[in-house]
């Protein structure tokens, strides 16, 4: 059976945008030890600003954005986003690849008037053995690469916000007693600016989608039962694989399915809130 108290938390929660998949949500989310959060749309806004440019050898910053774009043209990514709109606003022409692959966590591999462009991270350019010993990392930003038939050619410099209740938000949630660590697939450097900025004690970068679910283990392993908070964007099997997985603001299936919880706003005060009505409707059930 089914106590009455739980339907209340569930009553509550809703009025919240707070959706808990049944009583079982509950009862996980208040045995959580530790909450453990994605970085782009979690805790930053996941809109990207494109900052500047950066070329290398005989490409121009409006040949390296258009040829960016044109491999960003086929991905929903946040970061792929603002690579199209920033050619657009630009006014460059995108030719259309001829073919397009999207390699989740990399980045993107197309084939454009028969060359190959790669667009993505450090990660996706040793993937094809690009010589990036003339790239430098810039600052604290994220940084989209190019290369042209595997030489490096410019590197798109995208900055994202942390949302503004972020820190608040985490200093709860540490309140509640509980770790907060994120988990990402951008460079350390970014990575840190924002756990810095938010507050989150601990931070793990350059994670490929399957990375995000073995360091999740190696969390549990240590300090118990987890919370997991992704919009769902290369998460999906995170969400699925944490104690407690919950899908923040995003609108897609695949979050949605794979949650226990679902946050139908994308504030982060939600995670403290959620977390301090399980506690509450435990002690009601007792
Ligand atoms: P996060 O962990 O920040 O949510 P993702 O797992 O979605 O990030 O992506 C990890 C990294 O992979 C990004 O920071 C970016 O470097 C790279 N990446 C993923 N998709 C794309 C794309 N479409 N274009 C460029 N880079 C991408
Ligand atoms: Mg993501």
């Amino acid at each position: 059976s089914v106590p009455l108290a739980f339907f209340c938390g569930i009553g509550a929660g809703s009025k919240r945008g707070i959706l808990f998949k049944g009583g079982v949500a509950i009862e996980a989310l208040k045995n959580v030890k530790a909450v453990v959060m994605d970085k782009t749309g979690t805790i930053t806004k996941g809109n990207f600003d494109v900052q500047k440019v950066l070329t290398q050898d005989e490409w121009s910053e409006e040949a390296v954005l258009s040829m960016a774009a044109a491999c960003e043209s086929a991905s929903t990514h946040p970061i792929a986003v603002s690579i199209v709109t920033a050619a657009k606003n630009k006014n460059l022409s995108i030719e259309k690849p001829s073919e397009i692959e999207e390699i989740s966590g990399k980045g993107i591999r197309a084939i454009q008037n028969g060359r190959q462009l790669l667009c993505g991270n450090v990660k996706l350019m040793q993937a094809f053995d690009v010589d990036l010993s003339s790239y430098q990392k810039e600052g604290s930003a994220s940084e989209v690469l190019l290369a042209v038939d595997k030489n490096y050619a410019g590197c798109i410099i995208v900055s994202d916000t942390l949302k503004e209740e972020a820190p608040k938000a985490i200093a709860r949630i540490k309140g509640q007693n509980l770790k907060t660590v994120m988990l990402t697939g951008d460079a350390l450097e970014s990575a840190e600016e924002i756990a810095a900025l938010a507050g989150v004690e601990e931070v793990h970068a350059r994670l490929l989608p399957e990375d995000k679910l073995s360091e999740l283990q190696k969390i549990r392993e240590k300090d118990g039962s987890v919370m997991f908070v992704g919009d769902g964007i290369n998460d999906a099997p995170v969400l699925a694989g944490a104690d407690v997985g919950a899908a923040m603001g995003s609108g897609a299936d695949a979050a949605i399915e794979a949650a226990d919880v679902v946050f139908m706003n994308s504030n982060m005060d939600a995670i403290p809130q959620a977390i301090a009505l399980a506690n509450k409707t435990g002690a009601v059930a007792m």
